[in-house]
């Protein structure tokens, strides 16, 4: 394997005090790498954290040849610091680049690239009850081109970002309703894979749903416009009549770590599972049937997000009462148990720094 050369910076800031929000403050240093056609990924390098030079006609900047990924470092109680299923990241990010013709990287070193960061870092994962280091691995096309074709040559890229707690006041459920004039990813388009290019498009439909006092909106299929997808930055699940559904991941959802991790759980519990195509319609009758028990989103930031009133048409829902339901409480609980420490790892899922 490579070797990451590390220089350091020889003017560390001074770590933030009071609240972190989410991505606004980033750390000392940063993870780059180059690929060239020909030669691979090379020149692996830990440097101080600071702008990047790029030629205005770098083929990110007019054909989004992104791909990026997202995860956490959290700090224990004893102090260390670890990892949540990094290899899943890893393997998603190569699935991610297949899908827009950028070159993999091997999972081993991604992993190591992170940790070795992260290590370099260590005095930025705050120690704060429900706060850690945000990691955002990304690979951006480099070619100074204007044609339309792979890029030759790119820059991957891993910036930290300390992060607060999502939920300051504790675990509070929000408001989201069901997009009907846009869409945000078609089967055979670029759904599945963690790319820019998708949230561009659906920053619109993320204005409009917090002008109305949402905060985000349940996405649903691009062709019928009925079956239900994901939620912004979050896939999500259904309570309905002691079983829990989720949407099969059909080629325009995200594959969510979280939500895998979220049914592993959920069965090895002993819940009957479905990953199936799900009809607003339906989610609507079982509403109506007093069936609709609990939903939520699962994602890195928030982990769990429980759904308290979802809008379909002109009808809004009242989810539990508005309340967190038991489950996503327990499921809550349990990720973000192992995700800190505090509860047994029985599945392997903690990668120590
Ligand atoms: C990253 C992401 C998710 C959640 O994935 P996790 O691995 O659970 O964080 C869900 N939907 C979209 C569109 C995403 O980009």
């Amino acid at each position: 394997m490579q070797e990451i050369k590390i220089y350091k910076t020889d003017a560390p800031k001074a770590k933030p005090t009071g609240a972190l929000g989410f991505g606004k403050i980033f750390t000392d240093h940063m993870f780059i790498m180059e690929y060239t056609a020909g030669q691979g990924w090379h020149d692996p390098r830990i440097v101080p954290y600071a702008p990047i030079e790029l030629d205005p006609s770098a083929m990110v900047f007019h054909y989004a040849q992104e791909i990026f990924e997202g995860l956490k470092a959290y700090r224990t109680k004893d102090g260390s610091i670890q990892l949540f299923r990094p290899y899943e990241n890893a393997n998603r990010m190569n699935r991610s680049a297949d899908r827009l013709c950028i070159p993999e990287i091997d999972p081993d070193f991604w992993v190591k690239a992170v940790s070795t960061l992260v290590e370099v870092d260590k005095d930025w994962v705050p120690y704060e009850e429900g706060t850690s280091l945000y990691i955002r691995p990304f690979v951006i096309a480099t070619d100074p081109m204007l044609g339309v074709h792979p890029s030759k040559t790119y820059k991957f890229i891993i910036i930290l970002s300390p992060v607060g707690s999502y939920y300051a006041g504790g675990l509070s459920p929000v408001r989201i309703y069901i997009e009907t004039k846009f869409v945000r990813a078609v089967r055979g388009g670029t759904g599945e894979a963690k790319a820019g290019g998708n949230y561009a498009a659906s920053i619109k439909s993320q204005e409009v749903s917090e002008s109305l006092g949402f905060s985000q909106v349940l996405w649903l299929d691009g062709v019928e416009q009925k079956y239900i997808e994901e939620v912004g930055a979050m896939n999500v699940f259904f309570k309905i009549d002691g079983k829990v559904v989720t949407p099969a991941l059909v080629g325009s959802i995200l594959p969510g770590i979280t939500r895998k991790s979220t049914i592993e759980l959920l069965k090895d519990w002993g819940y009957e599972v479905e990953e199936r195509r799900l009809s607003a319609a339906e989610v609507e009758e079982a509403a109506k049937a007093g069936k609709l028990e609990e939903m939520f989103g699962t994602g890195t930031a928030a982990v769990i997000s429980p759904v308290g009133l979802l809008r379909i048409g002109d009808v809004d829902i009242t989810i539990n009462n508005g309340e967190i339901g038991p489950l996503s409480q327990k499921l809550y609980d349990t990720l973000t148990g192992i995700q800190w420490g505090r509860v047994e790892d029985t599945k392997n899922w903690v990668y120590k720094i």
